[in-house]
């Protein structure tokens, strides 16, 4: 059977680890060539070895408009164009307070977080009319739609995510580019790990906190994964939503339903 990304390419940044990892895992699986695109060298080489024929990996610093210039000239000369976009690199950060949050502080954030899918789109748009469309998903999170998943910079920039998905998918779906968000809930990788200040493998200190009802009410008594995005991923890069755009999905167990009851 053939793969449901299969001819397509997409470019992924923040592939070399979590989220990023297991959509690039998946999206290959299903047939897509993937421009690989990250900060992390080494692991960025490792992909190329173990998908030969399907990852290239571009060194893309998405604060660095040439970078994402760059990767966007890759895919269309090692692959023949670009058809799906992932914006999903990120960073996390510990400052909770307004009154902690440096000015410095918030450029840092929000180039990474806004500026970063911004520059994304705006490049990946001309290499997709190209080819007649394509689909742009912008990794915003639930900490963009309630107070108190994150850090108050980290998470203003994920609402702007999420806002400036909607708006560049009004501006573009009639020309054939539909753009959407994923809200990711608690996922075990290590940004959060670093957001929770943990010690210990992010994964397993997931599943804790997932059991321990009275802390953490998600109803989905499983851990987040990074595979659990990928298929949101792949619903959204594929046909089969075709007619899905400016939404965002929310994947998180059901964490931000809000009740802790069973009734
Ligand atoms: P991760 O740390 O495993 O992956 C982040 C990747 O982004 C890394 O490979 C890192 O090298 C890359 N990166 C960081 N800064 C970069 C830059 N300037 N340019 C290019 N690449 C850069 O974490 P993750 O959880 O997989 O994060 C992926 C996305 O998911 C982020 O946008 C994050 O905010 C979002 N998210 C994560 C969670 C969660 O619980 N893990 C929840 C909601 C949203």
């Amino acid at each position: 059977m053939a793969g449901r990304l299969e001819g397509k390419v997409a470019m992924i940044t923040g592939a070399a680890s979590g989220i990023g990892l297991g959509t690039l895992e998946l999206f290959v699986s299903e047939g897509a060539k993937v421009i690989a695109a990250d900060v992390q060298d080494e692991k960025g080489a490792m992909l190329e070895r173990r998908f030969p024929d399907a990852v290239r990996y571009a060194r893309c610093d998405v604060t660095a408009e040439a970078d994402i210039v760059a990767a966007v000239a890759l895919a269309e000369s090692a692959f023949g164009g670009l058809d799906i976009q992932f914006n999903n690199a990120g960073i996390s950060d510990r400052m909770g307070a307004i009154t902690e949050v440096t000015a410095d502080g918030w450029n840092w954030i929000f180039d990474i977080l806004v500026r970063g899918p911004a520059l994304g789109m705006k490049h990946a748009v001309p290499a997709m009319l190209k080819r007649g469309g394509g689909s742009i998903i912008n990794t915003a999170s639930i900490a963009g739609l309630q107070a108190g998943w994150g850090p108050i910079a980290y998470s203003t920039a994920k609402a702007g995510v999420v806002h400036m998905s909607r708006c560049a998918a009004a501006q573009l779906s009639p020309q054939g580019i539909r753009v959407n968000a994923i809200c990711p809930g608690l996922i075990a990788t290590s940004i959060f790990g670093a957001t929770m200040g943990m010690t210990r493998d992010a994964a397993d200190q997931m599943a804790a906190l997932v059991a321990q009802n009275a802390q953490i009410a998600q109803p989905v008594k499983k851990p987040g994964l990074p595979q659990d995005i990928a298929q949101a991923a792949l619903y959204l890069a594929s046909d089969a939503s075709a007619f899905v755009t400016g939404t965002h999905l929310v994947v998180d167990g059901g964490i931000t339903v809000g009740s802790r009851h069973s009734w």
